[in-house]
């Protein structure tokens, strides 16, 4: 499958970036450098930052999380390959399933589409379900509906009240 989409498309997608290792906000800026300067991948919105309690896996530091909007010309994979390289560029480990990470960049969503396969779902399959991904994917996406129709702010809505999610300002910038 090719890494990008046919010549003069472009389409919006829209990332979830976390980190809870080391200097996390520095982690949150270097990648939304890094991801802007990857071919076909232009950041042009970017959320607040929250902090916010994690959720699974083993005891561990708060997050730092954000969302970003980006208008990229890559394909689904393409894209997902980008933020591999991006999450690699900050010394991300993987190791245990939800567990410590100096950043995380996942696609919430790409386009109005749908993607179920193997390696790639999106929407991502935990979204909904999320406060740390929802709100700030809402402040970059207001008024967006997730491919069968059901509104973030009512999926939200869905999970109040909403503690452990808490905005500490906007040191991230768009590019
Ligand atoms: P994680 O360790 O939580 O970052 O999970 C990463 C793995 O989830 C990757 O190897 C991807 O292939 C897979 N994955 C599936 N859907 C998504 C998505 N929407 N965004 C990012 N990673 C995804």
């Amino acid at each position: 499958m090719s890494a990008f989409l046919p010549p003069g498309r472009e389409v919006f997608a829209f990332l979830g970036l976390g980190s809870n290792v080391g200097d996390r906000l520095a982690h949150l800026q270097a990648a939304v450098r890094h991801l802007h300067a990857q071919r076909g991948v232009r950041v042009d919105a970017v959320s607040s930052i929250y902090e916010t309690a994690p959720v699974g896996g083993p005891d561990q530091d708060a997050y730092l999380n954000m969302a970003a909007r980006v208008a990229t010309t890559r394909s689904p994979l393409g894209l997902l390959r980008a933020c591999h390289r991006t999450e690699r560029a900050r010394d991300r480990v993987r190791t245990v399933r939800w567990g410590p990470r100096t950043l995380d960049v996942d696609i919430l969503l790409y386009d109005d589409r749908r993607i179920a396969t193997r390696r790639l779902q999106v929407p991502h399959p935990r979204l909904a379900e999320r406060p740390f991904a929802l709100v700030p994917l809402i402040e970059v996406a207001p008024g967006a509906r997730l491919p069968d129709g059901r509104s973030l702010v009512r999926l939200l809505a869905a999970r109040a009240p909403v503690r452990d999610v808490v905005m500490v300002g906007r040191q991230v910038v768009a590019p």
